[in-house]
Formats: structure tokens, sequence, C-alpha cells
């Protein structure tokens, strides 16, 4: 199967509830040789009451162990998902080559300082101008990071919405998807097509839940080929969700192959 690059266990990630051994035997039974683990790792986070953050060196000597519970069937992407502000780009740059991660995800999962996870205020703005502001901070955070492999679920802003046709799309925001789209071009990075943003749309009844054809059509004409596919799993049940329905609609698009990153180096794979 096409490689999960976006998954996450409770041994270091505060919202996650599997552990290394239950994401190994899902992903084994789902006949994938090979998980990338995205730890989340959030700098400066509002306080929840919960741990964002982790010794960097811990999870690499964890890291080791895990490859040998994983044995040779299956190979074990060593990653993590840096939280992204305006005022912690430095720091993510910093920490992201501490260690020789695998891959390094860039997310936004706040919106002017909230998680619209727990916080539903900013729904309450007319939602082409949330679109806008949200899609511009993701440009902002591939324009100021360096040191990153891809950019994660440029559609987390709908996910939380109660709005069933609420839904980001390219005419929008055309400027601000541009911007992002040359960062990720011209640095050689990767935009990622999450499939729990795509599950939790179809499992909510909105009215669309496959990315804008749009986005993704802009995406390929600047000349963006580098894709890599996430299903966020965070629970047992859900790793790889929805990926054969992306799959079928990503190369109705005429996209052949996604990627997945070792070492930052992207390796391609058919759809
Ligand atoms: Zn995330
Ligand atoms: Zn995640």
């Amino acid at each position: 199967m096409i490689t999960d690059g976006h998954n996450h266990t409770k041994h270091f990630s505060a919202d996650a509830g599997q552990s290394i051994e239950e994401l190994i035997l899902e992903a084994t039974g789902k006949g994938s040789s090979r998980i990338g683990i995205t730890e989340h790792y959030e700098i400066d986070y509002p306080d929840d009451g919960l741990n964002w953050k982790f010794d960097i060196n811990e999870y690499y000597e964890t890291f080791k162990n895990w490859r040998k519970v994983a044995g040779s069937s299956i190979e074990l992407l060593m990653g993590i998902e840096f939280g992204y502000q305006s005022h912690v780009s430095e720091e993510i740059d910093r920490l992201a080559s501490q260690i020789p991660f695998d891959v390094v995800l860039l997310s936004v999962h706040l919106f002017r300082g909230k998680d619209f996870y727990v916080d539903r205020e900013c729904y309450q703005i007319p939602s082409k101008d949330l679109h806008r502001e949200y899609i511009a901070i993701m440009a902002e955070m591939c324009e100021k990071c360096n040191n990153f492999d891809v950019a994660a679920h440029y559609d987390y802003i709908n996910r939380y919405t109660d709005n069933k046709s609420d839904f980001v799309t390219y005419d929008e925001c055309p400027e601000e998807f541009d911007r992002l789209f040359e960062a990720l071009i011209s640095k050689g990075k990767a935009l990622e097509i999450n499939t729990k943003s795509v599950f939790k749309h179809k499992d909510g009844g909105f009215t669309r839940f496959l990315p804008d054809a749009a986005i993704l059509k802009r995406y390929k004409d600047m000349g963006g080929r580098l894709i890599t596919l996430g299903s966020d799993s965070h629970f047992p049940g859900t790793f790889g969700l929805c990926f054969d329905e992306t799959i079928e609609y990503l190369k109705s698009l005429g996209f052949t192959e996604s990627f997945y990153f070792k070492g930052h180096k992207a390796y391609p794979e058919s759809l």
C-alpha cells in the first residue's frame, strides 16, 4: 500500500491513544511495509493541561528500540509534526536539525493564538476571510521555515466547523495558495493530502469531502509534483483511512505518484 506518512502514538503525542505496537500491528495487517511516525511538537502552545513538547533526544533513542520491535518486515520513518506560529520559525528550524529525522511536517493548529479544535470563535468570521487568513499563515510558514519536508493538512481550518458546506477552495484565496505553492515548489517541499480531513468531512455529512480539484490542479500547473498521503492517525483503526478513494481521486486529476520521505529525500510510489 501507498505509504501513510502521518501518524501519532500515545508515547510522544499528547492527544494520541495508540501504542507503537498497535500501530505496527495495524499497518502490517493492512499490507503496509512502511509507517511515517510524526509526533506532535508545539512551541509556545497555549496552556491546556497537556504536554505538547518532548525531549527530542529521548525520542531518537526510543525510536531505535521501536525499529527493533518492528523488525525487518516494516520500515519506521522517524518524523515530527511541528506546530507553526509566526514567532517560532527559527526554533522549528533549529529543533528540526537536532536529530536525523526522516521527515519533518509543518502544521498550523492555531488561529490567532487559539486552537480551533477547542475554540470555535474563529468560525464566527466569514468563511472566505477565515480561509484566506489561514492559507496566508500556511504560505508564511513555508516561506520562513527551511528545515522541513511537508506542509500538512492545509484544510485543517475546515475540520472542526459545524457548517457542513464550509470547504476551503482555490477561488477564495488564489494569491495565498500561489504563495504557498511557490514556496513549496522552489524549496522542493511537498504538499500533504490529509485523509483524516477527508474522513471527517465524509463522516460528518459535509457536502464536499475530497480536496478542491482547483487547488490540486493549480499546484500541478505551477510545477508541483511532490504530494504525500497521511491519515493523521491517533487511535487504532485509522491507519490509511480513506486512502483508496483519495488515490482514485488524485489519479482522476492526473497525479500518477505520491511520495514518502526518508532522510529528507523524497521517494516516489505509483498511485
Ligand atoms: Zn496536525
Ligand atoms: Zn498530525
